[in-house]
């Protein structure tokens, strides 16, 4: 049976509980524990799929399908454990399946109520697959008094009661803000948050506070009093030049130690913490720098590329060189030559997105990267739209597009070269799918098998023939064009097994330019980067020494 660390917030958003939860996550499996990392959402959309990159960020898909919060990619990297469908949920998903329970009649006429069926119902969610691990790791989004977030509180104390005493702990994160005027941490903030706990019937027995300063024993001694913890377990958490310090920096803190001795596990096992060594490591002391252009649309917010940005983060340490990312909106090159602009780097990425808007920018970008021999990585919509720029100019389908940006405008002016999906096999059966289906949840979700072309430069990079990528898209390129694309040189390098769906092209005569349907940005991991990002980055380097 698993033991239970809930994840909880308090004064301000933002404080890295995510980053904290993975982090304890992997130092849980250096000591040779198994773990599972789960993300608890109290807004009301029932998945992040229908939500704006620039509202939430990027929404990370599991193998299963799931679409789901960013933390979960954190958890993976950190962790190596494949995120599932069942470590996710919103209040969204909970009402919604209380509601469809009482539709269904399932509560035989009773009265529905937040205690007990909502918090009944995350509970259940809570148990999924308690036998599989040693450690479950749950973190509650939002902070502690919001609104939304009570009925998740209300169902953790529940859980922690109903289960045998030692089972479940409580780790919190707080803030302590430092007053210049005064030179102080000041630590009543932490004292309320924690209060606001109480007054719901919780209690933390791990503090974790984050501070710009040093936490001075005397206000670590104040915190633990004040807040009813032990004082070894008053974790500071310092700001960080890199989230893969921050195993590191919580073991020396203590972090994993504290949660132990909450659980009464003693002696406690001796960690193992060479893999995030080797990390720091690679990290720390590159040999050398690459600069990155990624062309895209939701280049704003940070978050809206997480992945893309770790993934090329963990190429470099593949080759032991740094990677300056550079995000650059791609309706730029809408009214402007990209020559000028792109020159200056040694690599070039289109990742994902949705409708029409800055993709003419980004196939200038696919056609500088194909005339000038730089090294291109095209994800999802990036290899859609390098396929319309090798349609449009070099096979002379001039007026080659996506059926998405006609269904947009809601008339037609492409010939498609990547249309709308309606239909396709997963596994062993067949999915289908109208125009006029709901937003969420209806793309070609999750992980599906590549066959990849002997001799290609992708089954080089892979070391292998056959793959498993996950995907989140409604459009698929048309093997129509498949033999006019090859005779210019694009190859279709990789296809779904029954060879209808083209999953990877390339460029024969070009140094390194692939353009791929899924996502292996989702895959990678700091001490696995993924062979994609490992490739195209060592191409970069490579590049970078010709000029
Ligand atoms: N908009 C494209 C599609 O739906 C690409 C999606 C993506 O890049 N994730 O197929």
């Amino acid at each position: 049976m698993a033991r239970y660390i809930f994840i909880t917030g308090g004064v301000v958003s933002s404080l890295g509980k995510g980053l904290a939860s993975a982090a304890l996550g992997a130092l849980l499996q250096a000591r040779g524990y198994t773990v599972r990392l789960r993300k608890l959402d109290p807004y009301l959309n029932v998945d992040p799929g229908t939500m704006s990159p620039f509202e939430h960020g990027e929404v990370f898909v599991t193998d299963d399908g799931a679409e789901t919060d960013l933390d979960l990619g954190h958890y993976e990297r950190f962790t190596g454990v494949a995120a599932r469908r069942t470590d996710s949920v919103s209040s969204g998903r909970i009402y919604s399946t209380v509601l469809e329970k009482e539709r269904r009649g399932d509560y035989l006429g009773k009265t529905i109520q937040v205690i007990p069926h909502v918090t009944n119902e995350i509970k259940d969610f809570l148990s999924i697959g308690e036998d599989e691990v040693d450690f479950m790791l749950c973190e509650i989004g939002g902070t502690v008094g919001d609104i939304e977030g009570l009925p998740f509180f209300e169902a953790i104390r529940q859980f922690t009661h109903e289960r045998p005493r030692g089972q479940c702990i409580l780790m919190h994160l707080t803030l302590l803000p430092y007053l210049a005027a005064s030179g102080e941490l000041k630590t009543k903030p932490t004292q309320h948050s924690v209060k606001e706990l109480q007054s719901i019937g919780l209690a933390p027995d791990v503090l974790v506070c984050r501070s710009e300063h040093p936490i001075p024993e005397r206000e670590r001694e104040k915190i633990a009093l004040f807040c009813n913890v032990r004082k070894e377990a008053v974790i500071a958490a310092y700001d960080l030049k890199s989230i893969y310090q921050a195993p590191l920096a919580y073991h020396k803190e203590g972090l994993d130690q504290a949660v132990l001795d909450a659980f009464g596990i003693s002696p406690a096992p001796k960690p193992n913490l060479s893999r995030w060594h080797d990390v720091m490591d690679r990290l720390e002391h590159p040999e050398g720098e690459v600069k990155v252009a990624v062309v895209g649309k939701y280049t704003q917010l940070e978050d809206a590329y997480k992945s893309i940005a770790e993934a090329l983060t963990h190429g470099g340490m593949a080759n032991r060189v740094r990677v300056r990312a550079e995000w650059v909106s791609s309706e730029l090159f809408e009214r402007e030559d990209p020559a000028p602009y792109l020159e200056d780097f040694d690599a070039i990425l289109v990742p994902g997105g949705f409708g029409e808007r800055g993709t003419e920018g980004m196939i200038a970008a696919a056609k500088f990267a194909r005339e000038h021999n730089v090294p291109y990585l095209g994800i999802c919509l990036g290899m859609q739209l390098a396929v319309i720029e090798a349609s449009r100019n070099v096979a002379k389908v001039e007026d080659a597009g996506s059926e998405e940006f006609d269904h947009e405008a809601g008339r037609k002016r492409f010939t498609p070269v990547v249309y709308h999906l309606r239909e396709w096999v997963q596994g062993n059966h067949v999915v289908e799918r109208k125009v006029t289906d709901d937003k969420g949840g209806t793309m070609r979700l999750g992980a599906y098998t590549a066959h990849l072309a002997p001799g290609s430069l992708v089954s080089d990079v892979y070391g292998a023939t056959q793959i498993e990528e996950r995907h989140r898209h409604r459009y698929e390129v048309d093997t129509a064009f498949r033999e006019k694309l090859e005779t210019c040189g694009l190859c279709f390098s990789g296809m779904s097994p029954d060879g209808r769906l083209p999953e990877i092209v390339e460029w024969k005569d070009h140094p390194w330019f692939i353009g791929v349907q899924f996502h292996p940005e989702l895959k990678s991991k700091p001490f696995a980067p993924h062979p994609l990002f490992a490739g195209f980055v060592k191409a970069a380097v490579e590049s970078a020494r010709l000029v």
